[in-house]
Order: structure tokens, then sequence, then C-alpha cells
């Protein structure tokens, strides 16, 4: 087993979590078994019973799952990890972990459609109650929060607008009522943001997205206080959205490169997003790297860079959008992101096209604003493809 002896992040997204079998393979092997066998009848009374630690059964634990488990708890300074089938699977459990009815959930109003979804179709139904405040309204947090409240869920930086809170001071308010943050880090990865440092009580994270990297695995992750992670698996025991084992190792081999992903995503971002800035067919450009961000400063100090996704208004409505997103031919028109394909996509009328109207411009989701995210292709090949776009609107 590979013992933190307090590395650095790139060695740990190589090496954390990593342990060999008799045969000592090199890289980590992919536990294609839905069970284990046990030395003894002994032996089995004990893992059943929990005395042992060793496997019982896929739907619990699986080798190549705990690698990829520990990596992340690793990467995020937590204590431990559990990966769930996909990033909502992740959410679900640690809902169904951590709440009962009358609990309260207080929420930021710009986080991933499904989420909202997840407690406003379900959570409700078992008597969760549910209040949504804009993300950088600390006030609105703060009025929300009572003595029911026993989680308070965010992303930052938020999607498309990439807005920023003070994870510091939103984990003070939520310790203040008894509460947990609860951060879903899918946009920064921890080798950008790590709010478990800044005072965050639970991680959640789509692993699909970039700590895959390569769009190729639906898989998600909670890390937090062993305690609790205890509590998360033994839903996955009872309800099974548990990561497959070769899921695991897809995502064990993306991990091995995150850092160096994250770097390059976010410096040709930072270039596009300048680009965009400048460029006369560009009204506005939501960058959180550009110092006009009004969460810039905040950014800065929370992150080690800024992000890969954004986004930005052209003159005129939605058929001047889609022009734009129908003129580019490496940019790839999906909802997808964090890959290292470049994505683009018409938000009003496909990631946040079932908000009413005036949900959305509450939101910011005007009909002129296009959402990227900027993956590995040539920065100057992606400056050119939206270039096309942009010409046509003259
Ligand atoms: C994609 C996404 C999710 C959901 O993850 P799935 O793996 O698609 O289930 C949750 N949160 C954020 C921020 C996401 O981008």
């Amino acid at each position: 087993m590979f013992e933190d002896d307090g590395y650095a992040l790139e060695t740990l997204a190589v090496r954390a979590g990593q342990s060999r079998s008799a045969e000592g393979e090199h890289a980590e092997p992919i536990y294609t078994t839905s069970s284990y066998v046990f030395p003894s009848a002994a032996e089995a009374a004990a893992r059943f019973s929990g005395d042992s630690p060793g496997n019982v059964y896929s739907r619990y634990t699986n080798p190549t799952v705990r690698m990829f488990e520990e990596r992340i708890a690793a990467l995020e300074g937590g204590e431990a990890a559990v990966a769930t089938s996909s990033g909502m699977a992740a959410i679900l459990s640690l809902c169904m972990a951590t709440l009962k009815s009358g609990d309260k959930v207080i929420c930021s109003r710009s986080v991933f459609g499904t989420t909202t979804a997840l407690f406003t179709r379900y959570m409700v139904k078992f008597g969760v109650k549910v209040s949504f405040v804009e993300l950088t309204d600390f006030q609105a947090w703060q009025d929300a929060l009572d003595g029911d409240t026993k989680l308070l869920f965010m992303e930052t930086p938020s999607n498309p607008l990439c807005e920023v809170a003070d994870i510091r001071a939103m984990a003070d308010l939520a310790h203040s009522a008894g509460a947990q943050l609860v951060v879903d880090n899918c946009f920064c990865t921890p080798a950008l943001q790590r709010p478990l440092d800044l005072g965050a009580d639970i991680v959640v994270h789509s692993a699909t997205k970039f700590l895959d990297g390569q769009g190729r695995c639906l898989g998600g992750v909670v890390v937090g206080k062993q305690e609790l992670m205890d509590e998360v698996v033994i839903f996955l025991r009872t309800c099974g959205p548990s990561l497959s084992p070769f899921n695991a190792w897809v995502f064990l081999k993306g991990l091995e490169t995150l850092s160096l992903r994250m770097r390059a995503h976010c410096t040709s971002a930072l270039d596009i997003a300048w680009w965009l800035n400048e460029h006369v067919q560009v009204e506005k450009v939501n960058y959180v790297g550009l110092p006009s961000h009004p969460n810039h400063q905040l950014a800065a100090a929370q992150q080690s860079g800024f992000g890969a996704v954004f986004s930005f208004t052209v003159p005129g409505g939605r058929e001047a959008a889609w022009k734009v997103v129908d003129a580019c031919k490496i940019f790839s028109v999906t909802a997808n992101l964090g890959d290292a394909k470049s994505t683009i996509v018409h938000p009003a009328t496909t990631t946040h096209g079932r908000l009413s109207d005036e949900d959305k411009e509450k939101a910011g989701i005007t009909e002129n604003l296009i959402r990227v995210s900027v993956g590995l292709e040539n920065v100057e090949d992606l400056k050119a493809d939206l270039a096309r776009g942009l010409s046509a609107l003259v």
C-alpha cells in the first residue's frame, strides 16, 4: 500500500490508494468479480458481521473501486470517500445518509439542474424542506438558516456565470447552526480547489466530468468524515448505486493526468476569455479569471486556477447565439463538460431550458448567452473556430 507522507497533489494523483496483489502488477488491476471467497466459515461470519474488514460483495466494496476512493480522499484531503455509479447517485446517497423527514436543506439556485430536481421532486416527497437562495447572497443563506437545517449545498464556481461563494464564510455560517456545508467540486476538482481545507464538511463530485477527463464513463464520489462515509456505504449496500470496477479503473487512469489537464484547460480558457473580451461581436464574458468579474479576487484567493467553463453573450437573441454555436466545427454541440474535447451549448434552450422565463432571468440565462467548456485542442484552432461563428454576426 502506498504511504501518504504528505506528498503533493501530482504525486497523490498518480500513486495514492494503490495496493498491489501478490502478482506484483505495476498498473492497478480491474477486479471484475461480483463476490469474494472466504477462507473459512468463521471468516465468512466475521466478514458479514463487520468484525473482519475484508470484501464480501462488490455492491459493498471492490478493490479497484477502493483504490479510486482512497485516491480521491487523498486528493481532497478527506478522511474517507465512497464512490457511486454517477454524480447524481453521489448526491442521492449523501441525502439518504444525512436527511430525515422534517430536516431542511438550503441549496444554491445555480446548481446542476438535476440536483435541483432531486431536491424538489424527491426529497420534498419524504418531508425534507428545501430553500433555494442566490449563491453569492450571504444574507439570504443566513436568513434561510434555522434549527432544522442539516445541509447547505452549493457549487462554486457556478455554471454558467462563474459566480464564486466564500467557502470559509459559508462553512462558518453552516456550523453556527449545527449544519454541514456540502460543495459540489465538479468544476474545479481538487487540482484547483480543496473545499475541506477551507472548512467545508463534505465534497461531492460527478467523476463523469474532469476526473475522468475524456468523457468515457459515468461515476461519482462523496468525500468526508469516516463516520458519515460509513453511513453512505450502508446506503450503497442497501440500495445499490455502486460504482463499477471498470469505471473506477478508467477514473484512476484519468486522475494520473488530472493536474496536467486542469492546468492546460485553465491556460486555454483564460486565453480564449481574454480574446473574446476584446472581440467586437461579444458583449460580455462571464469568466472568473478576468479581473472584471465581480468575484475575481475571491476566486484568486480560494482557487489555484479559474477552470475551463465559462459563458459569454453576443449582440442579438437566440438566433445570433445559435448561429455562433452552429458555425463551430471543432467545439462539439453538447451539454457535457470537463472533456478533452471542447464543447459549446446554448443554455437557455438546453441545460436551463426547463426553467420559467422568470427563473431564467433570475439566473442570468439570457437568450444571447453561450457556454463553453474549453478542452485540450490547440488554443489558436479553438479561437479560429469561435471567430468563424462570430464573423457571421457582422
Ligand atoms: C454532471 C454533474 C452532476 C451529475 O453527475 P452525473 O455523473 O451526470 O450523474 C452533478 N453536479 C455537477 C456540477 C455536474 O456537472
